[in-house]
């Protein structure tokens, strides 16, 4: 009997497509705590259940109890600010749905979406994908997750050879800006319309309540990316392409490429070794998140319009006059957002109009003088002093906090539970990736337990919170993937 998927969008647009099977699969990474979302009783160390083994590699949709018909999604979407027409899930096959999450397999080989692309994956990015969706998930930022990597020797191509290897991630939905994007462009109403109503009942069930839920719904998903948006910011994480198929309609992050922590602090870092201009550098990542908002409503213009004009009376013009000013209240909830994470990140507990300008400036010393980014706020968590280059700063942060109630301890406490101890900084990220390559699995599990509990100082070598060395300082990681 075929797994019964209840939480899947019936698209009709999907198409029905096997994994590859890959020779000799082997794990390299599983997470336990996914595992038991998923209702997968396992024992959190390696090896699982074989049966698993097959199913997260591609080379079975069926083992016992469990079966599944996989396919992929069409979407399309705006690459680096410009139309690029039809895309799709090029190399990540949907198998089904387990207790209310979606799984898909990336890295399982072509699908109809493929283009010229071979539909794999490498270690090294699945490696990363892992960890940074636990990671994150961990910091307490939407996120999409990941369940396992599973490796071959299986041969990949990119600037060199490489080894394959299969994420298993999860999310409530894989549904992106890129989906609306592909129904509105193509004029396929029914399917807009649909998937629009999806997600109304299946993940924004309070804008049923609404006499224009598709205007609720856009609001929402802004309010929800405005603040996955300045918990990024708050943790130093860049995303790296955050092109309108990579922005997932839930608010998650998701879709790990060239993504980075920060290090040392400067504003302006960008990830992505493509990415000239630096469209999706750290500071542009807010105004950039709005533009894919009008993006998506430009997607959904004609049922917004619709709507508007059935139950407010609206003209085409009225409607867009309004569509805009629910895109606009975008701003002002990522700006209240970021302060709040940024007041709590310096132990403010009131909120103070002179806060803004405290914080302004704790920005610029910061950049100025090129700090690491974690270290710092998780040393004045932790009570060491501020650097001396950033006395002036202190000084000011001194006076304020005068005017606050809680005590030291208090104050300190509450600071650690916001500024993380570990992150997933790219050289450690690159020192498990090595070891993986020389079938060495250890850092990755080791790494992945000491991301699950960033707030918390951890009996493991002070080296997993320590920045990089110089020279590993600039490791450039490769956008292929
Ligand atoms: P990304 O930049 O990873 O978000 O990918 C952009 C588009 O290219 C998506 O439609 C992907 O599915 C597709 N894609 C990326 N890499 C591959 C690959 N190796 N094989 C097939 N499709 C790919
Ligand atoms: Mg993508």
């Amino acid at each position: 009997m075929p797994f019964h998927l209840p939480n899947i969008l019936d698209l009709s647009q999907a198409h029905s497509v096997l994994p590859h099977p890959v020779p000799n699969p082997y794990w390299v990474g599983y997470s336990s705590k996914v595992g038991s979302l998923l209702g997968i009783e396992q024992d959190s160390q390696l090896p699982i259940n074989p049966e698993y083994l097959q199913l997260l590699a591609g080379n079975k949709t069926q083992i016992t109890n469990l079966s599944f018909e996989p396919f992929a999604t069409a979407y399309s979407g705006h690459q680096f600010g410009q139309w690029a027409g039809q895309l799709g899930d090029g190399r990540a096959i949907y198998l089904g749905d387990m207790n209310g999450y979606e799984i898909q397999l990336k890295g399982a080989g072509p699908t109809a979406y493929s283009r010229r692309g071979d539909g794999r994956a490498v270690l090294r990015s699945s490696i990363r994908e892992f960890l940074a969706s636990e990671a994150m998930s961990a910091l307490g930022i939407p996120s999409s997750r990941a369940l396992s990597v599973v490796g071959s020797d299986l041969p990949v191509i990119r600037e060199n050879a490489e080894t394959a290897a299969i994420c298993a991630r999860v999310a409530p939905s894989f549904l992106r800006i890129g989906h609306l994007e592909h129904y509105g462009h193509n004029e396929m109403e029914e399917e807009l319309q649909q998937t629009l109503d999806f997600l109304i009942e299946h993940h924004y069930k309070e804008c049923q309540r609404s006499p224009t839920p598709y205007l609720e719904l856009l609001k929402s998903v802004s309010t929800r990316i405005a603040h996955t948006t300045a918990q990024w910011q708050s943790v130093g994480f860049c995303h790296g392409v955050l092109n309108t198929d990579n922005i997932s309609l839930l608010g998650l992050t998701l879709d790990y490429g060239p993504f980075g922590f920060l290090d040392t602090f400067d504003k302006m870092h960008i990830c992505n070794h493509s990415d000239h201009v630096g469209r999706y550098a750290y500071h542009r990542q807010s105004e950039i998140m709005h533009w894919n908002l009008y993006c998506m409503a430009n997607a959904m213009l004609q049922p917004l319009q619709q709507e508007l004009a059935k139950e407010m009376h609206l003209s085409k013009e009225d409607a867009i006059q309004k569509i805009k000013e629910t895109l606009d209240v975008y701003s002002e909830l990522y700006a209240k957002k970021w302060q709040s994470l940024f007041r709590q990140k310096i132990g403010l507990s009131k909120e103070m109009p002179e806060d803004i300008q405290l914080l302004e400036q704790l920005m610029q010393s910061l950049h100025h003088h090129k700090l690491d980014f974690t270290l710092f706020f998780r040393n004045i968590s932790e009570g060491k002093d501020c650097p001396s280059v950033m006395s002036e700063w202190h000084e000011l942060y001194q006076e304020r906090l005068i005017l606050e109630k809680i005590s030291l301890d208090e104050r300190l406490e509450s600071m650690q539970a916001i500024n993380p101890k570990y992150i997933l900084r790219n050289h450690l990220a690159q020192k498990a990736i090595e070891s993986a390559q020389k079938k060495d699995f250890s850092e990755v599990a080791k790494l992945l337990k000491v991301l699950e509990t960033p707030y918390l100082t951890q009996t493991v070598s002070e080296e997993y919170a320590h920045p990089p060395s110089p020279e590993m300082a600039h490791i450039a990681i490769s956008c292929s993937s």
